[in-house]
């Protein structure tokens, strides 16, 4: 298997949209991996996390075919992860894709509602997308894939809305997708009890900064993956990767790089392929 982190950045990219920080200047003037932008990740081509505002970019930069995708999970309506008005370009005139190319979209009820009353609900655009409707703690199959949906520690401004993270069963792998999330509920820690995990993805927006509401940092990070080893749910050879980071965490590249070697955790940057 694999997975390609598209985006790894919060909300406003880094450097932020319109930001004139210290660190973003710094991303400026330095490039590489300091470069950020929204959030994402590619499975074998077939499975995508999120639909961010920069998902055209992500086609260019990595020459990915979108029509292949067949299965989109979102975690949330939050605008860096959910840019529906994109996805009406699957539709003719705007696209001339190969026969039976259906899109499967799995997402919370809120995220249903926007895309039906956006798109499917409007007779002019034949996106040929799927919406499968999902709750928390709800296993699904999508593909080769079997899906646990678990609840994040997080909040968007549409009441009730839940927000997800997820857990992929694929190829003999459970990953642990935690994006985004702050210390998770107790009710989150129960489920996970149920499984051992290969890959954890975590959140860590906040770096340096010390909350662990909504988001994690640093502390935050290392204590989601002291608690996991405590109970025993890492499996022997885990990889454990950091991703969705802010500017105002106040740490570049190099410098996350250095504080999370030493707990053997991987920092992820837009374009790394992790393959197992
Ligand atoms: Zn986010
Ligand atoms: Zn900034
Ligand atoms: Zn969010």
């Amino acid at each position: 298997m694999e997975i390609l982190f598209l985006g790894t950045c919060a909300a406003e990219g880094w450097p932020g949209i319109f930001c004139e920080c210290e660190y973003c200047k710094k991303a400026r003037k330095l490039k590489g991996k300091n470069i950020r932008t929204r959030s994402s990740i590619l499975i074998d081509k077939k499975y995508k996390v999120d639909f961010p505002p920069d998902t055209y970019l992500h086609v260019l930069k990595y020459g990915i075919n979108l029509a292949e995708v067949e299965h989109l999970f979102i975690t949330h309506s939050h605008r860096d992860h959910f840019s529906p008005t994109e996805l009406i370009f699957r539709s003719k005139p705007f696209a001339h894709m190969k026969e039976g190319r259906v899109l499967n979209i799995y997402g919370s009820k809120t995220i249903c509602e926007i895309i039906s009353d956006l798109i499917l609900k409007k007779t002019n655009y034949n996106t040929l997308i799927k919406l499968h409707q999902v709750k928390v703690f709800n296993e699904f199959k999508a593909g080769e894939m079997v899906v646990f949906p678990i609840l994040a520690d997080h909040k968007t401004e549409i009441e009730d809305e839940e927000c997800f993270n997820f857990i992929f069963n694929y190829k003999n792998k459970f990953i642990l997708f935690g994006c985004d999330t702050g210390w998770y509920p107790e009710e989150t820690w129960q489920y996970l009890k149920n499984f051992k995990f290969d890959i954890i993805i975590m959140d860590c927006t906040n770096g340096k900064l010390p909350y662990e509401k909504g988001h994690l940092g640093i502390e935050g990070v290392f204590k989601v993956k002291k608690k996991l080893m405590e109970e025993n749910l890492l499996k022997e050879n885990f990889k454990f990767i950091v991703t969705h980071f802010s500017h105002n965490g106040g740490l570049l590249y190099s410098e996350l790089q250095e504080i999370f070697r030493k707990e053997k955790i991987e920092v992820a940057y837009d374009g790394k392929i992790v393959k197992i």
